[in-house]
């Protein structure tokens, strides 16, 4: 059976008037997305002088590739570095993203090799505790999280729905991928004003740093896109751990959610000016990548 076509009552000959008029609208269109879409406000406001530097605090010996990038041979062992990042900026702002550990319970069990207290290790970039101005907790794990409180001054920015799955009443850790420690400093920091709760994802919580969700290594982990003068740097903390992560696009062997991990990294990809400026949470091979000052200190760029 055939259909006869349904404009049979259409004139061609108005068909080359409909295209120019169609050709028109769609330029006009165009024009009015690029109006939409043009930077003023970022053309006002120039990107701020922005250097981004991942910090070595400690190593871990010999940890399980198994641990980190999902079905990975067990037999395989590497060197994982502890790290935390320092965004500093031609605004006087200073802001980590993640803060170490330093308790000693996690000293104890964990026996980390090349230790330097977080809040010692930031005097290699010449800056003391004090001078910390905010701390974006990527997730509540003890390595990125203990270490906000060696930071007097610094305000504590967390997605709202990580705080709230993980700190139960007076500070109470309700699921155990969060220390009570650790629970209950956040807690303290939190009545004492000193919390920031994020709602969601592609948040900007300062002008050019914005704060992603989707990566569910936690609850509700967040990473870090930071636009500088030159570029966008992604600090993925741990939703992606490694650069083999990312390069055979493996997700995480820690994830809540496999596949939503996968797509934040797919995405740290579009957000980062190359890929290249993807900086994974553990991978010591930042520090050979991104050789210099030295000495634990790798500046991004
Ligand atoms: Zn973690």
């Amino acid at each position: 059976m055939h259909h006869r076509p349904v404009d049979g009552h259409f004139d061609v000959r108005l068909v080359p008037v409909v295209r120019a008029l169609g050709a028109v609208l769609a330029t006009a269109v165009v024009l009015l997305a690029a109006c939409a879409h043009a930077p003023t406000p970022r053309a006002a406001m120039p990107v701020l002088n922005t250097d981004v530097y991942a910090i070595r605090y400690g190593t871990l010996r010999n940890f399980p590739v198994a641990s980190l990038v999902a079905g990975a041979d067990t037999a395989r062992r590497m060197d994982v570095a502890l790290t935390f990042w320092l965004i500093k900026r031609s605004d006087g702002t200073i802001v980590l993203a993640d803060a170490g550990f330093y308790r000693d319970k996690f000293m104890t069990r964990w026996t980390p090799a090349d230790y330097r207290k977080p809040s010692d290790a930031v005097r290699a970039l010449g800056l003391t505790p004090g001078d910390i101005t905010d701390i974006i907790v990527s997730h509540v794990h003890w390595d990125h999280m203990d270490g906000v409180d060696l930071f007097p001054k610094a305000r504590i920015w967390i997605q709202r729905a990580e705080y709230a799955h993980h700190i139960g009443d007076l500070g109470r850790p309700i699921d155990r991928a969060v220390d009570s420690l650790d629970a209950a400093m956040l807690f303290g920091l939190d009545r004492a004003g000193r919390v920031r709760l994020v709602d969601g994802d592609a948040q900007e919580i300062m002008s050019g740093v914005t704060v992603y969700t989707g990566g569910k290594h936690t609850f509700a982990s967040q990473y870090v896109g930071v636009r500088t003068a030159g570029s966008t740097i992604v600090l993925a903390s741990d939703n992606a751990y490694l650069y083999e992560n990312l390069a055979k696009r493996t997700p995480i062997a820690q994830t809540l959610d496999a596949e939503s991990n996968l797509r934040a990294q797919d995405r740290m990809g579009v957000l980062a000016t190359t890929l290249r400026l993807i900086v994974p949470g553990h991978d010591p091979d930042v520090f050979v990548r991104f050789p210099l000052p030295g000495n634990g200190i790798a500046r991004i760029q």
